[in-house]
């Protein structure tokens, strides 16, 4: 019998104020009714509207989810090659794309759009994702099973026939024609690289038609919740489920995403090991593109620069003596991940060579070092999200900005992480970082395209309730 981590309020709630269906067995998955409990409550608590739809989606998810009844005569329209209208039930396929974090946050997305259009999320599993995800959903899977019609899932593209854009290009989908015949399904191209013709998803009058198409299949690799906003058609719907927009995948993320026991694993013996005593955890999480090289001395600077400016780390003395009274407080915690052990090492030297200013003992803990993203290894994506769970039950954060990693690690957590800048011709980043408006991950590629007025537009200076990313200047991202 696992024992349920000691909290010192047993008034937590680990169905995280309803957002979680009671109805799961708790073995199966320890980390579903546990991981709440590593962190301090969330002051962010979901809607009763979000909490009902929810439920509704689990009913329907259990009435259409694969092997059912409901499926098969789904899978008999799809292999007709059409669309049939009135049918029972209508999905969505997720098509994994890019690493890990990427992954998280369009899965995210994809749950959300499927929520709003009453559709079932299924998701087709590659070899790297088997045993990373309990399953969300009560009695029932979201797995596509293996013998699914539709093959070389991972080999779309953009262009490839079935995309939706390619469609509209070659006039077998025509947006103005409602009685015209639909194809049984359609590609949704939604990867960084898409052009105006799949960007059009986000058009009311696409939508419409979309919403005619029985099965929709999705690749992507950003968190196009934003987007959605922009619908019309979604507003209402999404402003009950999150009357504080900034709380989408804070929600979402912490209601799909349960790492399954062998990943609970790897989390629980670390976080027993290296952080669970600290009052106080930090979490430095450092990525560096190849687009936006710099020397592991330099990041390390802005690293330390954005530390002093954030008062985070305790700065070193270069004399005096450890102070006793105070060396008797409990250290302050550094988690570091980063694929490189740089990090961590000089770190670690800097903190035992010296005394800190205010006496206090620092303690840095980096989990692995795996020196390259390897996304199609299993056991890799299984350190990397618990890494990206460790992130989320620091208490302050700093994230390297572009890094969907770190935007998974923030909203989870609840925080609002100090960004570190790109850093321009391998020099540090000046300032070295910011303070996040939010805690929503940035839309990184997101549509200029006002489907109403028919020109460009800024969506970032435009809407209300979205703003510019502090990372990525063309990005958008809710507040
Ligand atoms: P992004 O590229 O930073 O947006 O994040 P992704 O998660 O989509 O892709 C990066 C991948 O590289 C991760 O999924 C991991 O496979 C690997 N990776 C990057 N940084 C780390 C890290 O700090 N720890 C571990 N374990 N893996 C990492």
């Amino acid at each position: 019998h696992e024992e349920e981590p000691v909290t010192p309020d047993d008034q937590r709630d680990k169905f995280i104020g309803g957002l979680l269906s009671p109805s799961f067995d708790k073995e199966s998955c320890l980390s579903r009714y546990q991981s709440a409990l590593l962190r301090k409550a969330s002051p962010h608590l979901p809607s009763s509207y979000l909490i009902a739809k929810l439920r509704k989606y689990e009913e329907l998810h259990k009435r259409c989810g694969p092997y059912t009844a409901l499926y098969h005569k789904s899978i008999i329209q799809l292999n007709s090659g059409k669309s049939i209208e009135l049918m029972d039930c209508n999905y969505l396929v997720w098509s994994p794309f890019n690493g890990l974090g990427n992954r998280m946050l369009t899965i995210a997305s994809a749950f959300l759009y499927a929520v709003l259009t009453n559709r079932v999320l299924l998701i087709y599993q590659t070899e790297d994702m088997v045993d990373l995800f309990c399953e969300p959903f009560p009695d029932s899977s979201w797995i596509l099973p293996p013998n699914f019609p539709i093959k070389n899932l991972t080999k779309l593209r953009q262009g490839s026939e079935i995309s939706y854009g390619n469609m509209l290009k070659n006039k077998k989908i025509n947006s103005t024609d409602s009685s015209a015949l639909l194809p049984a399904y359609a590609y949704l191209h939604l990867e960084h690289d898409y052009q105006h013709l799949d960007r059009l998803f986000f058009c009311e009058e696409h939508q419409v038609v979309l919403q005619k198409i029985n099965w929709l299949v999705l690749q992507s690799d950003i968190y196009f919740v934003p987007g959605l906003f922009l619908v019309p058609q979604f507003e209402d719907e999404l402003g009950w489920m999150f009357p504080a927009k900034e709380t989408v995948f804070h929600h979402i993320g912490r209601y799909l995403f349960h790492p399954t026991n062998t990943v609970w694993g790897l989390i629980t013996r670390y976080h027993t090991a290296y952080l669970a005593r600290s009052d106080e955890k930090i979490g430095v999480q450092v990525r560096v593109f190849s687009r936006y090289p710099i020397t592991p001395e330099n990041y390390l600077k802005q690293i330390l620069m954005c530390s002093r400016q954030a008062n985070l780390l305790p700065e070193i003395s270069m004399n005096g003596a450890l102070n006793l009274t105070k060396s008797k407080m409990k250290p302050k915690a550094v988690l570091i991940t980063s694929l490189s052990s740089v990090y961590s090492e000089k770190l670690k030297s800097m903190y035992y060579e010296h005394n800190t200013v205010t006496g206090e003992t620092v303690t840095i803990n980096q989990p692995t070092h795996e020196s390259q993203q390897q996304t199609e290894n299993q056991y890799h994506n299984q350190k990397a999200l618990a890494e990206m769970f460790l992130l989320s039950y620091c208490d302050v954060l700093i994230t390297s900005g572009w890094s969907t990693f770190g935007y998974i690690g923030q909203a989870l957590a609840g925080l609002k992480p100090w960004i570190l800048l790109t850093p321009r011709d391998q020099k540090p980043a000046d300032p070295p970082c910011t303070r996040a408006v939010s805690m929503e991950p940035c839309f990184q590629v997101p549509p200029t395209y006002d489907c109403k007025a028919k020109k460009n537009a800024d969506f970032g200076a435009l809407v209300q309730h979205l703003t510019h990313c502090e990372d990525v200047e063309r990005g958008i991202k809710l507040v």
